[in-house]
């Protein structure tokens, strides 16, 4: 069921996307080479009780999962693109990291995720990180009333495309509420025109995420974090946004932070 939300209850939300932000934006600035995944997600345990927000992934059981999440905070590194399960790993030089983070305040949540690369960078890398940023504007202006969850698949794809990447549908945005994953499905590839209609006090999640040579993943015998069927790396880019009449409201911002 899609569920739209009046603008008193997307200003609600707000708290839990500027934390989302913080976290993200704190982990970002702390990660280095040499940073431990374990101690991210310690750190960014830390953050949630000191805000007595509650975390989205702890106890997260979906279908797919082979048991319950157990950390707060998905850490997906060079092939591995999504889901990633922080486990004993000190960051190496030209490390991409992917951070992940949802988390609920006041029973409203945020969800969104970041790509980046600690110490000396590869240019593919930058690249691939930039086209999955950009894939995420193209889409957020696309999140008008009057179009179609179409039109921000479409133009997700179309920055894709654009830089001869292929795209896995399997995994893309969703609807967020008092839940992490609701309707609709936001596939980060479509067509312009067709899908759900985007209607004001609609919020969703939205996802891009590429591999730099394949759209095939497969899972880690952790049972959680998805990579790369070929081994090349992979980025993700994602924000929750509120789609209202004035245009789309990035609730989990981080410019400034
Ligand atoms: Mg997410």
């Amino acid at each position: 069921m899609i569920e739209l939300r009046t603008p008193a209850e997307i200003e609600q939300m707000r708290p839990a996307g500027r934390f989302v932000a913080e976290v993200l934006a704190t982990l970002r600035e702390e990660t280095k080479v040499g940073t431990n995944l374990l101690a991210l997600d310690r750190r960014a345990h830390d953050m949630i009780r000191r805000a007595g927000a509650e975390s989205c992934y702890i106890d997260y059981h979906p279908s797919f999962g082979a048991s319950p999440f157990g950390k707060v905070i998905c850490t997906s590194i060079n092939d591995a693109v999504l889901h990633g399960l922080p486990f004993d790993y000190a960051l190496r030089d030209g490390d991409l990291v992917t951070l992940d983070f949802a988390a609920s305040v006041d029973g409203w949540v945020a969800d969104s995720a970041v790509s980046f690369v600690v110490g000396t960078p590869r240019d593919e890398d930058l690249a691939l990180i930039d086209t999955t940023e950009r894939a995420l504007d193209a889409a957020i202006a696309a999140a008008t009333v009057g179009n179609r969850i179409g039109d921000i698949s479409a133009a997700i794809a179309a920055v894709a495309r654009g830089e001869g990447l292929s795209i896995n549908t399997d995994f893309g945005g969703h609807g967020v509420g008092r839940i992490m994953h609701g309707d609709p499905h936001v596939p980060n590839d479509g067509r312009p025109g067709r899908g759900f209609p985007l209607k004001p006090g609609l919020v969703i999640a939205i996802e891009p995420w590429f591999l730099q040579t394949t759209d095939e993943l497969i899972t880690d015998p952790d049972g959680w974090t998805l990579r790369s069927a070929d081994g090349s790396r992979g980025a993700h880019s994602e924000h929750t946004i509120a789609i209202t009449e004035d245009g789309p409201i990035v609730l989990t911002d981080r410019a400034g932070l």
